[in-house]
């Protein structure tokens, strides 16, 4: 990781914001910027400097972890170390910090490591993130680690085929999952995996339960892992037994609708549009109203992550975007199903980075 090409990059966003100086306490963005690991520090950036804080815990994985910035160890909270350096720096008068990542206690105590005349005006909140749409579009390495994160998923939900029987429990399949991603090299799961079956595939975020696979009736696994800090994202909907007239007709439909959406990903094209894509399908198909939620999102060091691909949503993919497409179609007491590959934009279409089978398979 080009550790000093990305703080080069983030200053010229600092001056461009007419800024002196930038407080960073988001630990993803901390990763990001300067490789650190830990769960506990702030970078502090002016034009010339950069120096990272964090505590005496991580002296030893500091050293080992951060580039492209001066380590300090401190023995109080290190974003207010942070701010107190800053204010400290020759020519700097203010420096921002992003207000959605810190709370109104965190300003206050942030303040308080301030010089008295300078508590009300150095501090500036900024009007947009600086560090994260650096992160949306990413570069070689990232795409590399990206990409096998998300063929380790594909492996998992084949190894998972061949696992699931009627009558075992939902989170006997999450555990069987979760086991096996630890296995094979997972550092961890992205987010709770969600198992949901028979009535409960119709909750979009239906965690895995003590429920008992049905003989008959649809599955949904949306998992993801964690490789080398960056996140998988994927869902299949499987069927146990065969299916209805209703719910082929309806896989069909979240499936075209899908298949849609990834064909419409391409550098230069509206986010909104991708979403209208797969809506569209289902408006045909008389789904609309059952496609309740977004048609996917951004991902990397976050599981969610910008840009969303919503609807109207006028962000404009880029080269090096990864976005997952994940249309759903949830009728309540009845069934859902869900169908999510992620997808790295290119600059003329997008590479689908979870090639997992998609068409309708019946256990
Ligand atoms: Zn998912
Ligand atoms: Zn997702």
């Amino acid at each position: 990781m080009d550790h000093n090409r990305r703080i080069g990059q983030l200053r010229r966003r600092i001056t461009r914001a007419g800024l002196h100086g930038l407080l960073v306490t988001h630990l993803p963005d901390l990763r990001y910027l300067c490789g650190f690991t830990g769960s506990s520090a702030a970078l502090a950036i002016t034009r010339r400097a950069a120096r990272f804080f964090t505590d005496g815990r991580y002296t030893a994985q500091a050293a080992e972890e951060v580039s492209a910035a001066k380590v300090q160890i401190v023995s109080s909270p290190p974003a207010a170390n942070a701010v107190a350096w800053l204010a400290a720096q020759p020519g700097i008068e203010s420096a921002g910090f992003d207000p959605t990542r810190t709370t109104v206690a965190e300003l206050t105590r942030l303040r308080a490591a301030l010089p008295s005349h300078l508590r009300r005006t150095f501090l500036t909140p900024l009007a947009a993130p600086l560090v994260e749409p650096l992160r949306w579009v990413k570069d070689e390495d990232e795409l590399r680690i990206l990409s096998a994160a998300a063929l380790l998923g594909c492996k998992l939900f084949e190894h998972l085929l061949g696992f699931i029987r009627p009558g075992l429990a939902e989170f006997e399949v999450a555990a069987e999952l979760e086991y096996q991603a630890r296995q094979r090299g997972a550092e961890g799961m992205s987010f709770e995996s969600i198992v949901a079956s028979g009535p409960r595939s119709a909750l979009p975020h239906g965690r895995a339960t003590r429920a008992r696979l049905p003989r008959k009736g649809f599955l949904t696994l949306d998992f993801g892992i964690i490789r080398e800090g960056y996140c998988s994202d994927m869902t299949r909907t499987v069927h146990l037994g065969k299916p209805s007239a209703k719910e082929r007709e309806t896989y069909e439909a979240v499936l075209e609708a899908q298949e849609a959406a990834v064909a419409a990903v391409s550098g230069g094209v509206r986010c909104g549009d991708v979403d209208e894509a797969a809506r569209s399908v289902l408006r045909k198909a008389g789904l609309a109203e059952a496609f309740s939620h977004s048609t996917g999102h951004g991902v990397g060091l976050e599981i969610h992550e910008s840009p969303r691909v919503g609807t109207g949503q006028a962000t404009r993919l880029a080269p090096g975007m990864v976005i997952t497409i994940e249309p759903g179609v949830y009728l309540p007491g009845e069934f859902g199903v869900r169908i999510e590959d992620m997808v790295a934009v290119t600059r003329s279409g997008g590479q689908v980075l979870t090639p997992a089978p998609k068409t309708l398979i019946e256990l």
